[in-house]
């Protein structure tokens, strides 16, 4: 028998409760405000913004998680020494669980921008605060507690949209299924829903959505809040990959003032591997989405504003005489203003060339490989098309979950697309089938779900019952949306920068800069993203300081304190 899957409560305990010791309680006094709650007062409630880091003085407080059918269970008691929260706190939202005074309390309450000055002012204990705040996060990741509950079948199309959205925001979720789920149909009687309307989200706080899109599942459990139209930012940045990340956390960490909008989630294509091996640091490799996540968190320490999701959809210039602004005017008709812009909009992968293909994208057709997509392939046979590397780490990654996986390559081979060591490794799995020149002649399905998968291989035509076909073909930049911006592209759409003498990431026009995947001539890997993002922050430095604004004073005393490090006159 397998042995049981261990909780991370039980495996890191110590590091996601610590205890602090009074100097150090004394050290963070400056950054919050004693408050005191009587016995069984609400410090905080699942779905509503509750009061920030909170160091418990006095007195003892229960923290509760809900279950899928909204049942309390006990999480933890925090005494004297110890602290409540979890990541939400680092951005004030929402909260993911119940706290509950069981004695009289005294409580030191750190809101979010004041957590945010004692990480930085604070290295060891922040360092110790953080790994408490991110541990809490995956243990209730591990249980979907506090999240929504999306009720429907496992394998619909929206159920799976809606399941990856929240997974590649790192937000817990259940899923029910109203076929093997007796809760699922007591909910379902509930809410008065037919099966005709699923899938439906329950969210935190009762409000029942019907099949939403992801930014009114977004709003629902507090994942975005309305945007100021009147802030201006020092700089926008579009695209929360590794590239516009980076320029967040450099940014930030630098003094200036940072919205970053992305239209998916956190982590751009490099979240959708299954494993970096490639990205310095790393000997063991990563998966993408745990290195994105770290990345998401760290510029969110630094006090970037990431708002998720948000398509940018027009970019207008505003002429008022002086240095130019942007606006962003986004999806749902909300504007970002800044002073400056970055455009880190990266690739997506290019739709197979077959008639039919649409018909099967909401279920059956996957442009990732994550734990979603493999759970619902478990034990059968796949197709996966492509040869690049992205290609590879998926086979490999699928291969461990599906029963077989056939690879199949348009060229003569992989060595001329594939690094060596995945290809190794991909000859030594036994599940996997490479057919090199090799095209898919045809899909067959019913119903939006596929059911077989013709291709044809040296002349021959080949059909297998397949119900999954993953796509990892050549990608296309990100740039429909600057359609009409006078930014210039080259002939396949990438962003041209550094011509007719301007800085190297400067787009055609001046205080827009373009870096990452999405740049004319960029190196498609993470570290290349990371490194550009990293260099077109001192770029914007140069332009800010050109247009007339104060300079900054990069790790000043302000900094320490939570403090502005740049006068920036709005
Ligand atoms: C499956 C896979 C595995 C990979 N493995 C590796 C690897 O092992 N090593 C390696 O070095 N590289 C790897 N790569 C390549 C690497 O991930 C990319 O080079 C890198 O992610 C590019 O980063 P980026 O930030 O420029 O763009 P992206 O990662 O493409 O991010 C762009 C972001 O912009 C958002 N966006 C697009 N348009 C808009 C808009 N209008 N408004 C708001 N947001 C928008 C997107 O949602 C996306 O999140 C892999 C790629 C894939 C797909």
């Amino acid at each position: 028998m397998a042995a049981p899957t261990r909780s991370i409560i039980d495996t890191r305990a110590d590091q996601m409760f610590p205890m602090l010791d009074p100097a150090e309680i004394d050290r963070m006094r400056r950054f919050g405000e004693v408050r005191h709650f009587e016995v069984d007062d609400a410090l905080s409630h699942v779905g509503q913004v509750g009061l920030g880091v909170s160091v418990v003085l006095a007195g003892a407080v229960e923290i509760t998680r809900r279950n899928q059918a909204g049942r309390s269970e006990p999480v933890v008691t925090h005494l004297p020494g110890a602290f409540m929260g979890e990541l939400a706190q680092l951005s004030g939202r929402p909260s993911l669980v119940d706290a509950h005074a069981r004695k009289p309390v005294d409580v030191l309450v750190i809101p979010p921008d004041r957590l945010r000055a004692l990480l930085i002012a604070e290295a060891e204990l922040g360092e110790r605060i953080m790994r408490a705040l991110i541990l809490r996060r995956v243990g209730l990741l591990e249980t979907g507690a506090g999240g929504p509950v999306i009720i429907g079948p496992p394998d619909n199309g929206d159920v799976l949209r809606l399941a990856s959205f929240l997974r590649r925001n790192g937000h817990p979720h259940a899923q029910l299924d109203p076929a093997t789920d007796a809760e699922a149909k007591a909910l379902m009687e509930r809410h008065h829903v037919e099966p005709a309307e699923l899938p439906v989200v329950l969210c935190p706080g009762e409000e029942l959505l019907r099949n939403p899109t992801e930014i009114e599942l977004a709003r629902c459990i507090g994942l975005v809040s309305p945007l100021d139209p009147d802030r201006v930012y020092d700089v926008a940045v579009v695209g929360a990959g590794p590239a516009g990340l980076a320029t967040a956390v450099y940014a930030a960490s630098e003094g200036l003032s940072v919205v970053v909008l992305d239209c998916r989630s956190f982590g751009g294509q490099a979240g959708a591997s299954a494993r970096i091996e490639n990205y310095l640091g790393f000997p063991t490799g990563i998966t993408g989405i745990a290195l994105m996540a770290r990345a998401y968190n760290q510029a969110q320490k630094f006090g970037a504003e990431i708002v998720i999701p948000a398509e940018a959809a027009v970019l207008e210039s505003e002429g008022n005489g002086g240095a130019p602004r942007f606006t962003l005017r986004l999806g749902d008709d909300q504007r970002v203003r800044a002073c400056s812009l970055v455009i880190a909009s990266g690739a997506r992968y290019r739709r197979l060339a077959v008639d039919n293909i649409a018909d099967y994208e909401a279920s059956s057709v996957h442009f990732w490989a994550s734990p979603v997509e493999a759970k619902l392939c478990a034990g059968q046979e796949v197709a996966l098309i492509g040869a690049g590397n992205s290609a590879g780490q998926a086979t490999v990654y699928l291969a461990s979950r599906v029963a077989k996986v056939w690879m199949l390559v348009r060229g003569p081979s992989l060595a001329a697309s594939m690094s060596r060591y995945l290809i190794e490794r991909i000859e030594g799995l036994p599940n996997v089938e490479v057919l090199t020149s090799t095209a898919i002649s045809g899909l067959e399905g019913e119903n939006g779900v596929l059911q077989a998968v013709r291709w044809r291989t040296r002349g021959a035509e080949v059909r297998r019952p397949i119900r999954h076909l993953f796509n990892f073909i050549g990608a296309d930049p990100n740039t429909d949306w600057l359609a009409g911006s006078g930014i210039a592209l080259d002939a396949k759409g990438f962003i041209v920068t550094g011509a007719n003498g301007g800085a190297p990431l400067q787009t055609s026009r001046p205080g827009i800069f373009a870096i990452g995947d999405v740049r004319a001539g960029s190196v498609k890997r993470v570290a290349a993203a990371v490194g550009e993002g990293a260099q077109v922050v001192a770029t914007l430095h140069a332009y800010l300081a050109d247009t007339g604004r104060e300079p900054i004073v990069v790790g000043g005393a302000g900094a320490a304190a939570g403090g502005t490090m740049r006068g920036v006159p709005k």
